[in-house]
């Protein structure tokens, strides 16, 4: 939709031939109706100008639909003979000390010691091995933390997680967070049971505790393929690299190498003579030097690509990690890269999503649900089932717990815990929360502070309890709509009416005094005479002299002025309260 002016606008005629052409189709409009993009495009084109459809970007496609991750929307997308096998995306992810680290610069040196051309991998945030002639691309940030740090931000760059377990140490509480991470993100397993030469070594332990939690070991009649390794000596990569093509085969993990790139960022970073730069992740398509890119709210155009061997390349296919330069800022990991026809459209659509999100920032994150709105999601359809984190402070009080919410579930909706814990409430459990919209629920715990700060910023809902029926109580009422968010005015401050100032097409300010506490632009004001409400509405303008302000102390004389109300006498009081949520 378009007005009748922005229309006339973009043709550079006058808005009364515009006008005139819609008359002339029957349609009365004036100059600031909204025209659809079809009767703006017969306008124009009997105007002499042809106009084309912009057509819905792949990433804004993706994030409307919500749920799926990018590769699936892709591949929904694409049509099947377009589709060609690509290398499989690995993270490594396992308990701290367990070796990540030193698997991933293993790998990385088998590769070397292959005789890759080249030589040394260059840190670019991923890399690519070859194997039997296959490419593998490992992401070199490990942990589930970076992974979903990602998925929060809607992006799923990975395909396959490597689950790094010492097999001296066993299964530990991030091996545990690890496990329930890649489950969230519904990203397929393969164990990597390191350490095997430590004397310590106890595999058929590890796999029985993995086992226990629901990670059944082939060799042990599941189907989580279990790779016995030595990231210190060497030993049992190739098998490791083997069993990833395995599943990635079982995958059958596509992409169309023949069409505009779409890929996510790694990582960004600014170079002090080369400019911003950033590692892409190509998803789709191929990346060539010379195209116009849109990445995330940055713009440009690629000057120059370098590969994980720190070479010139002159194209990237779908799983290839590149360093591109040419952008004209630094974007964020986990943004996404679309290619667009040239730079002035990737400027343009840069312009609308930064207005987008200056809009949005003063909106609520609609994301992750709270507990309170659960039921009005439901009726909407929006949510089918209602994701849990649960964090207590000792196994012992989490089985009661997650059986009896478990039975809560209906036929529409299920209640699933995607996450349990013991200890306190942390940033990774938050982060969870966000990446999946869930809840997350603490019994007798509490939450650590940057936890708080997080879910503060994200609009994550975090529930504490000490009492087990009062939670699951609470989870029933939320399924059944009972749940009913409670609110609270609190008052902010008081002013006094000194003066009532008419300003001619404004309306009318009253000139005030604070008396107590502050008054703040945005708020709620009820109007006292007398002891009794007069009006209530909101803080339109606030002014110290001629300078619009956001707030005003006690002591300090402004200019006030309401949305619908003009009526204001000397000697009113203006009360100031805004609406907190009560937990
Ligand atoms: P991360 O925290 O998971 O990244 O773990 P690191 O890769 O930093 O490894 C932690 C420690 O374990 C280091 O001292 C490594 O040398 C050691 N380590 C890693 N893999 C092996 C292995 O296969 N065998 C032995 N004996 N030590 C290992």
């Amino acid at each position: 939709m378009l007005t009748v002016r922005d229309l006339a606008e973009k043709l550079s005629v006058s808005p009364i031939d515009v006008i005139k052409e819609l008359m002339a189709n029957g349609i009365m409009a004036n100059i600031n109706q909204q025209i659809d993009y079809d009767t703006a495009s017969i306008v124009a084109g009997e105007l002499g100008f042809e106009t084309v459809e912009e057509k819905l970007l792949v990433v804004e496609d993706v994030q409307a639909a919500g749920t799926t991750t990018m590769w699936q929307r892709i591949c929904e997308n694409e049509r099947p003979e377009n589709m060609k096998p690509r290398p499989p995306v690995v993270t490594v992810m396992g308990h701290v000390d367990h070796g990540k680290t030193s698997l991933l610069d293993a790998i990385r040196q088998t590769d070397v010691a292959a005789g890759e051309v080249g030589g040394i991998t260059q840190r670019i945030g991923a890399y690519q091995v070859e194997i039997q002639g296959k490419k593998i691309t490992f992401l070199d940030t490990p942990g589930h933390e970076a992974f979903t740090a990602m998925r929060a931000r809607g992006a799923q760059a990975t395909d396959l997680a490597i689950l790094v377990v010492a097999a001296d140490d066993g299964v530990m509480p991030q091996t545990r967070e690890a496990i329930d991470h890649a489950r969230a993100a519904k990203v397929p397993i393969i164990v990597a049971m390191n350490k095997m030469d430590r004397i310590g070594a106890n595999p058929d332990h590890v796999k029985q505790q993995l086992a226990d939690l629901g990670l059944q070991c082939d060799d042990w009649g599941g189907d989580v393929i279990c790779v016995p390794l030595s990231a210190k000596r060497k030993q049992g990569i190739d098998e490791l690299l083997e069993n990833i093509l395995l599943v990635a085969e079982v995958n059958n993990l596509r992409a169309n190498p023949d069409c505009p790139a779409v890929g996510t960022v790694i990582e960004g970073q600014l170079d002090k003579s080369r400019g911003p730069m950033a590692t892409i992740l190509v998803q789709n398509g191929t990346l060539r030097v010379g195209d116009a890119v849109i990445v995330g709210r940055v713009s440009g155009r690629i000057r120059a690509m370098l590969n994980d061997k720190g070479k010139t390349v002159k194209e990237a296919p779908p799983s290839a990690p590149v360093k591109i330069l040419g952008l004209s800022d630094v974007p964020k990991a986990g943004d996404i890269l679309e290619v667009v026809a040239d730079e002035q459209v990737a400027r343009s659509i840069v312009s609308r999503r930064t207005a987008d999100a200056r809009e949005a920032s003063v909106q609520k994150p609609s994301r992750p649900v709270s507990l309170d709105d659960v039921f009005a999601q439901i009726q909407a359809g929006k949510v089918r089932e209602l994701n849990l984190i649960l964090k207590a402070d000792v196994q012992g009080s989490i089985e009661p717990i997650q059986n009896s919410v478990e039975r809560l579930g209906e036929e529409n909706i299920k209640v699933k815990f995607i996450h349990v814990g013991t200890g306190n409430v942390n940033e990774s459990d938050v982060a969870l929360a966000v990446a999946s919209g869930a809840i997350v629920l603490g019994f007798t715990v509490d939450a650590d502070s940057a936890a708080r700060r997080m879910a503060d910023t994200e609009g994550v809902d975090i529930r504490f309890y000490n009492i087990i029926y009062k939670l699951v109580e609470d989870v029933d009422k939320a399924l059944k709509g009972m749940l009913e968010p409670k609110f609270e005015d609190v008052v902010m401050g008081h002013a006094q009416v000194r003066a009532v100032f008419r300003i001619p097409r404004k309306g009318t300010v009253a000139g005030s005094q604070v008396s107590d506490g502050k008054i703040a632009r945005g708020a709620t004001v009820r109007v006292l005479r007398g002891g009794t409400k007069v009006f209530e509405g909101k803080a339109t303008s606030l002014k110290r002299f001629q300078e619009d302000v956001m707030e005003v102390n006690t002591g300090f004389e402004c200019g006030v002025g309401l949305d619908g109300f003009n009526d204001f006498e000397e000697g009113d009081v203006l009360e100031f309260y805004k609406r907190e949520r009560v937990s």
